[in-house]
């Protein structure tokens, strides 16, 4: 399998430390809101590499953290008039719900850094021991970015021009740093802020530092898979990468670093501090969650994608094709006859397997799922056409079988308790149905009405169309 690592700018061979097993790092949010849909593109995407891991038989640790002290979190807190500890536990939980919506596994580990800040004193003194790290005067303890000779390796920047770029810096107030590519580790405390001792001042963390120290506590020092939106590769993986690198002298920290691109609209990233975004839960009112997922993956993760109401329309009728095709085997299977598998069954059954091998294919050339759902596309197309009156229900269910395999990679539902589907896959299976009257093809219409019906689905046809309620 060959896995883009952005560290070498190709496609590489992909080749765990430890045999079987993938221990795997992904940035997650800093929880002052409701998480945006920008933020979901990660998570999913991120959600589906491991479920594709597993998948292929690979032990997976995930560890995706919470950021959960930042000054956007205090400023949410002063607002409120609470403790910043409100505010981010409140968006963590809001957070994990959005998730579950979205059929995102929970993390092996979902650390918080407000827990883990010992360890981050700990990497800190090591770093200053070690000549990385050096405490300005008003207790503020800096990187030396100077010191680690492959600072830049992972961002490809010509980093003396950015250093020249940034040198007003030193006389605008941040006159404390030896380079105005030094960044912060420990800042000291400011009034009405959370705060920890340590051997510098009382303060809080930098952002960067807490990834470091999270990753390393639950992955060792060094991991497979590092990941996160492409926005993170400077400066804050950049640090991660001299923060590690220097504190534990084992290299490479990560071995594939992985960068999904932006979500945008307009062609704008959607961000919280544009206030151009959508929030999950926003969107979750409009569409199944289901179809947020299958558009989050309708296009490959290093290719930007623009949210749009018709990409996400496609991204519905794209995603019903599906469920209703699950609809029609499961239909047929209530009906199908205990017959064993004749000859041409199997036949049949080896030939979707076919679309098994274009599914991993895909999937093994840079986690390309848009081209996973064509094969996904391809094996509906099979079924729909190779269902037979009279199949057998070793048959059916061979074809059911196989079409959740490759669904379940993606974290697609397909199979929902028929007291859950959705008012969308309704509407679309009554479009089916209207359809295939007008191709005149009323054995199918009757077989839709007849699913609907089992399902406590009553049809009218009124003047203005087909209306329908869900029988008490
Ligand atoms: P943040 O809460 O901004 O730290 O972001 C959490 C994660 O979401 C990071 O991996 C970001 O790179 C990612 N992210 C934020 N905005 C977007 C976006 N518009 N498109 C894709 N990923 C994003
Ligand atoms: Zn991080």
């Amino acid at each position: 399998m060959k896995i883009y690592n952005t560290m070498s700018k190709q496609k590489e061979e992909f080749v765990t430390i430890e045999p079987g097993k993938v221990r795997m790092y992904v940035c997650g949010p800093t929880v002052y809101n409701l998480i945006h849909i920008g933020n979901a593109r990660p998570m999913i995407f991120f959600d589906t590499v491991r479920r594709y891991f597993e998948y292929r038989g690979l032990e997976v640790n995930y560890v995706s953290n919470f950021t959960d002290v930042d000054d956007k979190i205090i400023k949410a807190a002063n607002e409120e008039g609470v403790d910043s500890s409100v505010i981010s536990e409140r968006y963590i939980e809001e957070c994990k719900k959005d998730m579950a919506s979205l059929n995102i596994k929970p993390a092996t580990t979902h650390p918080k850094a407000t827990l883990e800040i010992d360890g981050m004193i700990d990497m800190i003194s090591t770093l200053v021991e070690k000549g990385y790290a050096y405490r300005a005067e008003d207790g503020t303890v800096y990187y030396r970015t100077r010191k680690f000779k492959d600072y830049g390796k992972l961002s490809h920047k010509d980093i003396d021009e950015l250093r020249s770029g940034e040198r007003d810096l030193l006389v605008t107030g941040e006159d404390q740093k030896e380079d105005p590519l030094d960044f912060v580790l420990w800042k000291p405390k400011k009034e009405g802020e959370p705060y920890w001792e340590s051997p510098w001042c009382q303060g809080r963390p930098g952002w960067h530092i807490e990834c470091s120290v999270m990753s390393r506590k639950y992955l060792g020092d060094r991991m497979d898979i590092h990941g996160g939106g492409e926005d993170l590769i400077f400066p804050h993986h950049e640090n991660e990468i001299a923060q590690s690198e220097a504190a534990t002298g084992e290299e490479p920290f990560a071995r594939y670093w992985m960068h999904n691109a932006f979500l945008n609209i307009d062609s704008h990233k959607m961000s919280k501090s544009a206030g151009n975004f959508f929030t999950v839960r926003d969107i979750l009112k409009k569409y199944d969650p289901q179809v947020l997922r299958f558009f989050m993956l309708s296009a490959h993760y290093r290719n930007p994608l623009n949210f749009s109401a018709e990409l996400m329309q496609n991204a519905e009728n794209g995603y019903n094709r599906i469920v209703n095709c699950g609809e029609d085997l499961d239909f047929k299977l209530e009906k199908a006859g205990e017959s064993p598998l004749t000859g041409d069954e199997e036949k049949l059954l080896g030939e979707a397997g076919a679309f098994r091998d274009d599914f991993i294919r895909v999937m093994d050339d840079d986690l390309n799922t848009a081209d996973a759902i064509s094969a996904v596309f391809e094996l509906v197309r099979f079924i729909n056409s190779n269902m037979p009156e009279g199949a057998s229900k070793a048959y059916l269910s061979g074809l059911k079988k196989l079409l959740t395999e490759l669904t379940d990679v993606l974290g697609l539902i397909i199979f929902k308790d028929r007291e859950g589907l959705s008012d969308a896959g309704i509407d679309s299976l009554i479009e089916e149905r209207q359809q295939a009257r007008k191709e005149k093809n009323f054995k199918r219409a009757d077989e839709i009405r007849d699913q609907l019906k089992e399902m406590g689905i009553v049809l009218e046809d009124t003047r203005d169309g087909v209306r329908w309620k869900r029988a008490k």
